[in-house]
């Protein structure tokens, strides 16, 4: 099918092309005939003509007049064997008609001019200086006369040959050297037939980029027939080059024919008639003949269209995934917050403080390095609470956790501990630092409650506990200890004031404490 249709496709242009041809050779032969270089038939049948009166003059006058019967039989024979003469007849002077040979004095008529015409010739016979008796020659029409259309003349003849055989002759001149000029003749059908298996796309290029061959895969990925890509450059083709293509837009098998060299791993697009874009991993292999120079060059095209798709899909998947994973990471944050802070004053809760306390706690023993405990309670809240009600209770919570935040540093652990109590613990800070830190807060909660409640009330105080790692304390929870009695001294000694841990503060009494925190309830 694919060949019959490549024959048609060829014999159409190849007669077109002979008409032409033949067009231009009776045009030249017409034009050489029209410039005088072709032979005047005219001139020469007129000169055949003169020829035949000449010599029959010249038998007239030696045999005419003295055997008048013999000459007259010999001109019967003269005129029966020449076909361009019709009749003929022989007139005395007295213009009578003497000898006549077939209907000559029908054909002849009434011409009577004394000149001879190219069909009506007089031959004189003379005797003795005067003419005796006239021959008339009655000639058939010059051709070129009978017929002045074209086909009359010996020329227009030869041109309507050249324009019937001549037609034929060319067409099959180019058809043979379109044979052998044809692309899909340089590869055998059986190395056709073996690249037609493979399921990658081939085609070999000659040395001038025309395909001589495309296998049935590399067409069926364009939608087009092998045959209908033989013979057209493969740039033709409409390649496009990926955006960041650093190869200077010369395209792969152009670098082998020019360098005789493997290009592998070459990736190109190419629109196709479905009007999506395939994409192409190209690898050219040049055929190389005598002295290694390039002849042509053989190319594989594996179609990585779906490969590329299912690659954008994935790096999609991927970022999906990315930004899920930021926000799963971002969520599992909030979550760890929400875990390990006091809803109410964003300070670290009991449990999240104890277990950053023993971390902290633990540095510090093994470096040998300060860290400090400080106790905080709000003095009297319960009658906040009573006088001003639950709500306003918690803003001063609130106000209070604002301070311990703005009085500690990154590092420090704030934890509220229950109630209006709260912890904090200052890594590297000493007793006496920490001290200071205890002074600075219980003044800001004093200060700011004024500002705040100025007219109203309350005016609130705290009471601070403070004690150091370097006080012995063995773990977190003896260190919380002993801040919290520095604390209960603080409350004992008036409130509103920061105390620091004193080691003989061991020796109190449980009881004493008891009592006096039962006091304060
Ligand atoms: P002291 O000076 O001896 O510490 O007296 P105090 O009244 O502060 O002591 P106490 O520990 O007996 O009172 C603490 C009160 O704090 C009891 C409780 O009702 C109240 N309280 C505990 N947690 C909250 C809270 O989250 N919000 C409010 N508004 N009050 C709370
Ligand atoms: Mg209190
Ligand atoms: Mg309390």
């Amino acid at each position: 099918m694919n060949k019959l249709s490549a024959k048609t496709s060829t014999i159409l242009p190849a007669m077109r092309i002979s008409f032409a041809l033949v067009s231009l050779t009776v045009s030249l032969l017409l034009i050489a005939d029209f410039a005088g270089f072709a032979p005047d038939e005219r001139q020469a049948e007129l000169r055949a003509r003169k020829l035949i009166s000449e010599s029959l003059a010249v038998q007239f006058s030696i045999l005419g007049v003295n055997a008048e019967t013999q000459f007259y039989r010999f001109l019967d024979v003269i005129i029966n064997r020449d076909d361009t003469i019709l009749t003929a007849g022989v007139r005395n002077n007295d213009g009578n008609l003497v000898f006549q040979v077939g209907n000559h004095a029908e054909q002849w008529g009434n011409y009577n001019s004394q000149k001879s015409t190219a069909s009506n010739i007089l031959v004189p016979i003379m005797k003795n200086g005067k003419t005796w008796r006239t021959v008339e020659l009655k000639f058939a029409p010059l051709s070129s006369d009978i017929f002045p259309g074209i086909i009359s003349a010996s020329i227009y003849k030869l041109a309507l040959f050249i324009l019937i055989f001549g037609f034929f002759a060319y067409l099959f001149f180019i058809l043979r050297t379109l044979r052998q000029l044809d692309p899909s003749a340089v590869v055998p059908e059986r190395v056709n037939a073996a690249f037609d298996t493979l399921t990658e796309g081939v085609l070999i290029l000659d040395e001038k980029e025309q395909i001589v061959l495309a296998n049935k895969a590399f067409a069926e990925k364009l939608g087009r027939t092998p045959a209908s890509l033989l013979g057209i450059k493969a740039f033709e083709l409409g390649w496009k080059y990926k955006p960041e293509d650093k190869s200077g837009k010369i395209l792969p098998w152009t670098r082998a024919l020019q360098n005789g060299e493997t290009h592998m791993g070459f990736n190109l697009d190419l629109p196709v008639s479905s009007g999506s874009v395939r994409k192409f991993v190209v690898n050219c292999a040049p055929i190389l003949g005598d002295y290694n120079v390039a002849q042509g060059v053989l190319i594989t095209f594996d179609d990585v269209t779906v490969l590329e798709q299912k690659n954008i899909e994935l790096s999609s998947l991927i970022a999906q995934l990315e930004t899920a994973q930021v926000e799963v990471t971002q969520q599992n944050k909030e979550l760890h917050f929400l875990a390990t802070r006091d809803p109410l004053t964003g300070c670290l809760n009991r449990r999240a403080f104890y277990e950053a306390f023993d971390i902290e706690f633990a540095k510090a023993k093994k470096q040998g390095s300060e860290l400090s405990c400080l106790m905080v309670d709000i003095d009297h809240f319960k009658l906040v609470n009573d006088n001003y009600g639950h709500s306003t209770g918690d803003d001063i919570i609130q106000l209070l956790a604002n301070i311990l935040h703005s009085n500690s540093r990154k590092d420090d652990l704030v934890g509220r501990y229950g109630g209006e109590e709260f912890c904090l613990v200052l890594p590297g800070l000493s007793a006496d630092d920490a001290f200071s830190v205890a002074e600075r807060i219980r003044l800001s909660i004093m200060n700011e409650s004024i500002k705040i409640y100025e007219r109203t009330g309350p005016n609130v105080t705290a009471s601070l506990g403070v004690a150091s790692i370097f006080d012995h304390a063995e773990n977190p929870a003896e260190l919380n200890n002993q801040a919290d009695r520095a604390l209960y001294v603080a409350k004992e000694s008036g409130r509103n004031q920061v105390i620091r841990w004193d080691p003989s503060q061991e020796k109190l009494p449980e009881s004493e404490a008891d009592a006096f925190e039962s006091t304060a309830e």
